[in-house]
């Protein structure tokens, strides 16, 4: 596998600290061994002790009520949220994206904030629909794609049908960097097409590394010591094969997304993992320029940094929200004063927090590339800017229409206000769009995926202990109105009946036919309908 020069070449070496930063997030469908794959991450990292210790988490999504209870423990799903770790001689981010469907908007966000994915996926399943998906979303923002094929050790798809899959159904090009050996029962291990060497997996011991026997290509006479003469001559046949038919791995092409290379093992038995976080560490994109307005460089001196997720309540006796900042450029370093862009006011970031596993810890200084949680009051939001000074503007960080409204009622009609601010805090942690409705009273609640409401209604009981109840809306799509501001005015006095405002004070357009939405373009030419907004 030769090692190209990376399109990173023609810029300024970045400083060291910056330079052994990888920031990246893992994608799969779920079941496909996101969670698992994440442990063992953290074992090899040293951020635990044990396996199992997640383990919880990838459990507690199984049921819905689990669900809620995971919810409900903060901990562990808030920490989970982002994690760093070392390994060798690397600081590792890795940044989780919820895994139900339900939540894709906050994975969409949470992708602008990482620098390359992994995809995870099943042997045996191949390209699942939430792959698919969360692929494309990659592919929208031009990221660096390492593939991780998972569960070898069951009876998995042919390896030349699992890369043709991925070829045709991603239009990605596919490098294998590992090729099996065996499958299902059979399966011995890797051969390691980058390093010329044999990893035999130990079935023995799942938390054991694999043993590494390096040789001297695939000729090598001590292959037949550990490889049986059938599932050798099939690995010779296959490789021979592999490395006249399919891409041979580029470096350039997979930091501009063309190529993704692809490792074969098995997660719960620890193996391949490691050769997948050296394949990060080697070849995965350091931080990357941030578009602010213009291109915000890593290496740039002032600090800066945009939130792309905020978590509310994650401790229900202080109503703090936490705000998840990736850090676009400089040396951040406690206590230091920002600028709050959208508001113009001064910060000082008093208590900035690392996610390291299972605990959430002050630190004292961060780079480039890393993510840092910035407890406050409901000051920042999604999308804001933090900077030393200048007017930057993050962009790419979309709000999606809903797909699913409905009003949102008090259990007890003393209190409204009540649900009022717990509405409001929950639109600005980015978990559903809340839309005051300019005639009557009462809030739509609008969200991508149903079970969302669920979810809100059991955090507003126990977060603010109102009983909450979600009925159906006359409404069911929601566009923001933009335009000169006279033309908007006016568009909204003519329509009040459908129209609204969002959290930010934005103008809504509710309806429950299209056929209202195409009136509006045809009719309107002086307003504009869109489905997304960004978030500022
Ligand atoms: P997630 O939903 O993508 O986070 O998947 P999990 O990590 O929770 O794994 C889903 C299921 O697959 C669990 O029962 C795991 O124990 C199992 N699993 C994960 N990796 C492997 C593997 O390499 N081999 C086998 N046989 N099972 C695995």
């Amino acid at each position: 596998m030769p090692d190209t020069a990376p399109h990173t070449a023609n810029r300024p070496a970045l400083p060291p600290e910056i330079a052994r930063r990888r920031t990246f997030a893992i994608i799969s469908h779920p079941d496909a061994g996101k969670t698992t794959l994440t442990e063992k991450f953290l074992l090899y990292g040293g951020a635990i002790q044990m396996a199992g210790q997640v383990r919880a988490k990838g459990e507690a999504r199984r049921t819905r009520s689990d669900f809620m209870q995971m919810e409900k423990d903060r901990g562990i799903s808030v920490s989970a949220s982002a994690m760093s770790f070392d390994y060798e001689g690397h600081r590792f981010n890795l940044v989780d994206t919820p895994g139900h469907s339900d939540f894709s908007e906050d994975t969409y966000r949470t992708l602008t904030a990482v620098d390359a994915a992994i995809m995870v996926i099943d042997g045996a399943k191949g390209v699942e629909s939430q792959t698919r998906k969360l692929f494309e979303v990659c592919r929208l923002r031009d990221l660096p794609i390492l593939t991780f094929c998972n569960k070898m050790d069951r009876e998995a798809r042919d390896t030349f049908e699992i890369i043709d899959e991925i070829q045709e159904n991603l239009a990605i090009d596919v490098a294998p960097a590992s090729w099996p050996i065996g499958m299902g029962a059979e399966f011995l291990g890797c051969y390691d097409l980058i390093h010329d060497r044999l990893e035999l997996m130990d079935r023995a011991d799942r938390n054991k590394v694999a043993q590494t026997v390096r040789l001297d290509g695939l000729d090598d006479p001590r292959m037949a010591e550990h490889v049986p003469e059938r599932l050798l001559a099939q690995l010779r046949e296959e490789v021979e094969m592999a490395r006249g038919l399919l891409p041979t791995f580029n470096h350039q092409s997979f930091l501009e997304g063309h190529l993704t290379p692809i490792w074969f093992g098995s997660a719960i038995n620890s193996f391949g993992v490691r050769e997948l976080m050296e394949g990060i560490a080697h070849y995965g994109p350091p931080p990357q320029p941030q578009r602010g307005g213009r291109e915000v460089a890593p290496e740039e001196t002032a600090v800066t940094g945009f939130v792309f997720k905020v978590q509310a309540n994650m401790d229900p006796k202080h109503r703090d929200r936490v705000a998840f900042v990736r850090l676009a450029s400089g040396h951040f370093q406690r206590g230091m004063k920002m600028l709050h862009v959208r508001s113009g006011k001064q910060m000082a970031i008093s208590a900035p927090v690392l996610f390291l596993a299972a605990d959430r810890e002050v630190t004292e200084e961060a780079w480039a590339g890393d993510i840092i949680g910035i407890p406050n009051h409901g000051q920042l939001r999604i999308g804001d800017a933090l900077t030393e000074g200048e007017a930057l503007k993050f962009t790419g960080i979309p709000a999606f229409a809903p797909e699913l409204l409905r009003n949102a009622r008090a259990g007890d009609p003393m209190k409204a206000k009540h649900l009022e601010k717990a509405l409001m805090q929950f639109a600005e942690e980015g978990a559903a769009r809340v839309f005051k409705p300019m005639l009557g009273s009462g809030f739509i609640v609008g969200v991508v995926g149903a079970l969302q409401f669920e979810v809100l209604a059991s955090r507003i009981e126990l977060e603010y202990g109102l009983p909450v109840r979600f009925e159906g809306s006359q409404f069911t799509s929601a566009r923001w109105v933009s335009g000169e501001r006279v033309a908007v005015e006016a568009f909204a006095n003519a329509n009040k009946g459908h129209m609204a405002t969002d959290h930010d004070g934005d103008p809504v357009y509710l309806t429950r036919l299209q056929w209202d939405i195409d009136r509006v373009a045809r009719d309107h030419p002086e307003v504009r309908l869109t489905a997304t907004k960004e978030s500022t």
